[in-house]
């Protein structure tokens, strides 16, 4: 059977807060855009709705002065990006070719052609990489083992039970906090002395009298037997080198995300880490006409309001480019959709058929 094929002006990759806005921009500017999410699936790790969605309570996004729940601000950015004409898709893309425009993408039984490609797939939970993390039956991942406390901690397995969060950060804050609903005692396991966490989450924790901290320590191994999933955790102490075995039945991995952009691999400028490199003054990536928002491109900031930014400099980005208008790179240079390139000092135009002319235009912006 021949694939179905699709062709359009806006092509959107994720549905996270920088996805979403991206199409609530892009619609409102009739662009009509294409938004494709993969669906649910805990081996991948995708999750339609993007992080905030196995989140708790947001305090800190703009407009909602008594905080939301995640899911319930991922529902709202949904319906007015829906409400604006945004279309859906839900397909996993296995292969992009960025090589000319229009781009393609390819799904099992779909092909995408896009004019301008949006990328906001986000990041994924880190795993430690310890002996007991792998998935059963390797391990004892879904058996005890987790990255994500408000998807399992409500489970009766962990219900009044000693669970270790590992990590200092806002996720691990977050993650002991919600965990104290239901176990009996929750010891974060911090490979320092100081967490990373900003301050009123710390407090937070802090104040919980069923959160415990064990400081400069290590967790090196998950314990357990397959009937009775985890029974403990392998610590050791980073300062005295002392290591014991620590009584637990559950273990929440806390340690940070990583940029979902292994589909793009050797296709777009990426740093070390895989985070797609953009130019300060725009979304643009090295390949003129694909753009990248929210926490593919953000190792820094990495909130809701910022991926919601991004999200919408990039519909912008999209515009003016589909719009012939310039649109600066990474490098510093500007480009056009004619491929006409812009040197970052402005003087002079190079044009597709590699002329150089000077550049008489009056700055606009
Ligand atoms: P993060 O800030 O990068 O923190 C990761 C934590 O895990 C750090 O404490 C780090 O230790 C530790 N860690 C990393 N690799 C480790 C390893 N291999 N072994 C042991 N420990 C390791 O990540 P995050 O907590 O997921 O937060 C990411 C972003 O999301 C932040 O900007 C945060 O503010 C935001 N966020 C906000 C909220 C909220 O506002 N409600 C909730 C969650 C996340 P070190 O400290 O030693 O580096």
């Amino acid at each position: 059977m021949s694939k179905q094929e699709l062709r359009r002006q806006v092509v959107i990759i994720g549905s996270g807060p920088a996805g979403l806005t991206a199409a609530i921009y892009a619609a409102r500017a009739n662009l009509k855009p294409l938004l494709i999410d993969a669906p649910a699936d805990t081996e991948k790790q995708t999750i339609p709705g993007g992080q905030l969605v196995i989140t708790t309570d947001v305090e800190n996004y703009p407009g909602f002065a008594q905080g939301i729940q995640g899911p319930d601000l991922m529902v709202e950015f949904r319906k007015q990006a829906e409400r604006f004409g945004t279309e859906f898709l839900e397909e996993w893309i296995t292969k992009v070719d960025l090589q000319q425009r229009p781009f393609t993408l390819y799904s099992d039984d779909k092909i995408v052609k896009a004019d301008t490609l949006i990328i906001a797939s986000g990041a994924s939970a880190k795993w430690l990489g310890i002996p007991g993390e792998a998935k059963t039956p390797a391990g004892f991942g879904g058996n005890g083992v987790s990255a994500c406390a408000t998807c399992d901690g409500p489970l009766p397995a962990f219900r009044n039970k000693r669970l270790v969060v590992v990590g200092g950060g806002d996720t691990a804050m977050e993650e002991a906090t919600f965990l104290t609903r239901y176990a009996s005692r929750v010891y974060v396991v911090h490979r320092r002395d100081k967490l990373r966490a900003s301050k009123i989450m710390q407090e937070k924790a802090f104040r919980n009298d069923k959160i415990e901290f064990i400081w400069n320590t290590a967790v090196d191994r998950i314990l357990g037997n397959e009937e009775q999933g985890v029974t403990g955790v392998h610590l050791r102490n980073l300062e005295t080198g002392t290591e014991t075995a620590f009584d637990c039945e559950g273990v929440f991995i806390a340690i940070g995300h990583k940029p979902n952009t292994d589909l793009f691999k050797d296709l777009i400028e990426m740093d070390a880490v895989g985070y797609i490199k953009t130019s300060g003054n725009s979304t643009a990536t090295n390949i003129p006409g694909v753009f990248a928002c929210g926490d593919v491109q953000d190792s820094v900031y990495r909130q809701a309001v910022t991926a919601a930014g991004t999200g919408c400099m990039s519909a912008i980005d999209a515009e003016r480019f589909l719009d012939h208008l310039p649109i600066a790179l990474p490098t510093g240079e500007e480009v056009t959709i004619e491929g006409e390139r812009i040197t970052p000092d402005h003087q002079k135009i190079i044009l597709p058929s590699g002329e150089v002319v000077p550049n008489d235009a009056e700055e606009v912006r």
